[in-house]
């Protein structure tokens, strides 16, 4: 029996948006994801878009697992290629969806017909078809409101298709859609599934991350680099950015009040983020702040941080739980990397009383009597830039 794999995605994004550029940039999205798997025809047409395998070694499970993480879909299946008869669509139908068939208590058919050369119209395909289901699996009945199981019969220009399951796609917008942000992407928890939340909404993600040698390792940056390649499996390509951040955090050590530590160092560190943000095109930074979860992170810190930026800070995570934070993460399986314990730059020199109301002026004044722009210029010239693809 030959299958393919159907895609669909949601009308009401596409009311929002020009829809034929959304479509091939999903179609796009979707073909990179599957390149190394083999040859696909791809056709789109009334929010669908077909992929039919043409090789015949394809592991449709494969396909499935990977489009399912592709951003702007809102459901899949898998389904059977029949010939336009009528005949060949119920033995079909009776093959390839008896399993859930054999084990439902209620089912419908629905029909969709866009070739109206076809004999029959759609309300006569569901009716025939119904019937001899119904004969055929006597634990059936029909509930055209809620069934369990609902058998799909497509009429296409060349083919038919028959399909019973729905499988719940990523959702979200085509990732690129929205254009290009940068993430400032800790080893920690939150900022992975910050950029995953932006990557819903179509951002296409470059990240960045700071490492301060000798205090942290080079096995702290490598788990970082892990996490860059487990988010291109839904993000695409991502730009990784890695900046030497020791001598500006000696720097603030040396000539800061330490209960402002963290705060200057996480406005040096926008500041940074800035221009490489504005070399790469990115025009919005994300970082994984919640309000309250730490120090650094209460509203009067991040308006102080905020205070430097030119160009918006997107924090997905703001007004969320941890609890809530490290589901997504499992789901999107960084949690245990993210857990790995390498200390990251943030932890180096952290005051033993940090400020939690810190005042901008303040701020602002223990900043300035130090100058770190030739420190920001070196450690942005010193920044050494890799990409990351899909691991698979
Ligand atoms: P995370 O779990 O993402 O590390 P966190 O709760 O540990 O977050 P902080 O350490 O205060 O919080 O960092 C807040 C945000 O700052 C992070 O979510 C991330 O966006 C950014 N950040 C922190 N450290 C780094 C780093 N070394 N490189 C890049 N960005 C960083
Ligand atoms: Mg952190």
């Amino acid at each position: 029996m030959k299958e393919i794999v159907l895609v669909k995605y949601g009308e009401m994004v596409l009311k929002g948006l020009n829809k034929k550029s959304f479509e091939d940039m999903l179609t796009k999205n979707i073909k990179r994801r599957l390149k190394r798997l083999g040859h696909f025809q791809m056709t789109s047409a009334q929010s669908t878009t077909y992929i039919t395998p043409l090789d015949d070694d394809i592991d449709l499970d494969e396909v499935v697992e990977r489009v399912g993480k592709v951003f702007g879909i809102a459901a899949l299946c898998r389904a059977c290629v029949c010939e336009k008869d009528f005949a060949d669509i119920t033995e079909k139908a009776i093959d390839y969806c008896g399993g859930v068939l054999g084990s439902a208590k209620t089912f419908k058919v629905a029909a969709k017909r866009s070739d109206k050369a076809f004999p029959m119209k759609s309300p006569e395909i569901c009716a025939e078809l119904g019937g001899v289901l119904l004969e055929k699996f006597p634990n059936l009945t029909v509930d055209v409101k809620e069934p369990e199981v609902t058998v799909t019969v497509e009429i296409r220009d060349t083919n038919a298709y028959v399909h019973a399951e729905n499988i719940k796609g990523a959702g979200g917008l085509p990732v690129g859609s929205s254009g290009k942000a940068l993430l400032l992407l800790s080893g920690g928890i939150d900022s992975p599934v910050a950029g995953w939340m932006m990557a819903k909404r179509g951002v296409h993600i470059a990240a960045i991350h700071y490492v301060s040698p000798p205090y942290t390792s080079d096995r702290a940056q490598l788990k970082v680099e892990q996490l860059c390649e487990k988010l291109t499996d839904w993000c695409g390509g991502i730009a990784f950015y890695c900046v030497p951040f020791t001598e500006i955090q000696e720097a603030i050590k040396d000539n800061c009040p330490e209960e402002f530590f963290t705060i200057i160092m996480r406005r040096l560190m926008m500041e940074i983020a800035q221009r490489i943000a504005e070399k790469d095109n990115c025009l919005a930074l994300i970082t994984g702040e919640s309000v309250g979860q730490v120090a650094s992170q209460t509203m009067a810190a991040i308006g102080c941080t905020d205070a430097v930026c030119r160009i918006p800070v997107l924090r997905p995570l703001v007004g969320m739980d941890k609890t809530e934070i490290i589901e997504i993460s499992r789901k999107i399986d960084t949690f245990e990397t993210s857990t790995l314990p390498y200390e990251d730059c943030c932890t180096v020199f952290t005051p033993r009383h940090p400020k939690v109301r810190p005042r901008l002026e303040d701020i602002e004044k223990a900043q300035n009597s130090f100058d770190f722009e030739p420190l920001i210029q070196k450690a942005v010239e010193g920044t050494e830039m890799k990409t990351f693809n899909y691991s698979k």
